[in-house]
């Protein structure tokens, strides 16, 4: 999915990457940065302004979203280029130099892009939730296998309560996250709005698994940072949904505007 602008960040309205209709043809220009798996993918789809902002009532009015054929875009219009980063996810910058579309490509109406993104992002959500869900599970039993064993001053450091305590404080956060993810999971199957319950899930799971992470990491000891335990890695890598695909910062404000009706910051 290409959305996330170099110069625009968060704030999706005002992305620059354009498509000009000429003919049976959609044309794009502009970049795109942080989109994942493009090597491994045959199709994308690309969010692009085709009404400029100026000209229309809404902000979120104006964009529209394509299908991309990624084995033909790279042959001329659309260059990648990989960013090397933290995790184990390959990532990449994207190019568009009048990359030519055929206009059918277009999915739904021109100009609501915007919503059918917003959407497809609470799949996203939940998926990014179980995502962690999983991870937070991997981290609490590496942590309590580990601490069950470790011996120190002459027993297991896991039956010190401040080792203890952490690890339980952890597992209850990803049960609650799991409930929430099941929740909306299950609206997201009945066709109901679920953009609260998938951004809380997503929310609750990213923060779960981190304080997991955190306490695995912690009770390994100097182990924690040796890379044959795995457990750097995946510290590292369940960092990464603290900001990918939506900051929490974010998540905190939609909740704040959308559903406690708070007054709008942006
Ligand atoms: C590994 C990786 C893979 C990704 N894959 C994709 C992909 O496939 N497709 C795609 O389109 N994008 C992808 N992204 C982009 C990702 O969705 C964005 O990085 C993320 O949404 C944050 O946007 P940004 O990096 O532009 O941060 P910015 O918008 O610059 O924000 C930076 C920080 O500032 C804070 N902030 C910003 N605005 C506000 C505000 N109004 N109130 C409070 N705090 C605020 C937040 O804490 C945020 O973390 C990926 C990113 C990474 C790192």
């Amino acid at each position: 999915m290409g959305v996330t602008e170099p110069t625009t960040g968060t704030d999706t309205t005002r992305i620059k990457t354009t498509a000009v209709k000429t003919g049976d043809r959609y044309v794009v220009n502009g970049q795109k940065v942080w989109i994942s798996r493009v090597q491994h993918s045959d199709l994308m789809i690309l969010l692009a302004r085709t009404t400029p902002l100026s000209d229309v009532k809404k902000k979120s009015e104006g964009l529209s979203i394509f299908l991309v054929d990624i084995r033909e875009a790279v042959k001329s219009g659309m260059t990648v280029q990989p960013i090397p980063n933290m995790v184990n996810h390959e990532t990449n910058e994207l190019f568009f130099d009048n990359l030519e579309i055929p206009a059918e490509n277009l999915i739904g109406e021109e100009g609501q892009g915007f919503k059918y993104i917003l959407t497809g992002l609470n799949a996203e959500r939940t998926l990014i939730a179980a995502e962690c869900i999983g991870d937070g599970y991997w981290f609490i039993d590496r942590v309590s296998k580990y601490v069950r064993e470790r011996t120190v001053f002459g027993r297991p450091i896991g039956q010190n309560q401040g080792v203890q305590f952490p690890i339980a404080e952890a597992y209850i956060e990803i049960e609650a996250a799991n409930l929430m993810r099941f929740k909306a999971c299950q609206l997201f199957d009945e066709k109901k709005p679920c953009g609260a319950e998938a951004n809380m899930a997503k929310y609750l799971a990213a923060k779960a698994s981190w304080e997991a992470a955190n306490a695995c990491l912690q009770f390994h000891g100097g182990f924690g940072f040796a890379a044959e335990y795995d457990v750097e890695r995946k510290f590292r890598e369940t960092r990464l949904y603290q900001v990918a695909p939506i900051s929490t910062n974010l998540i905190l404000s939609f909740i704040a505007e959308h559903v406690l009706d708070l007054p709008r910051s942006f």
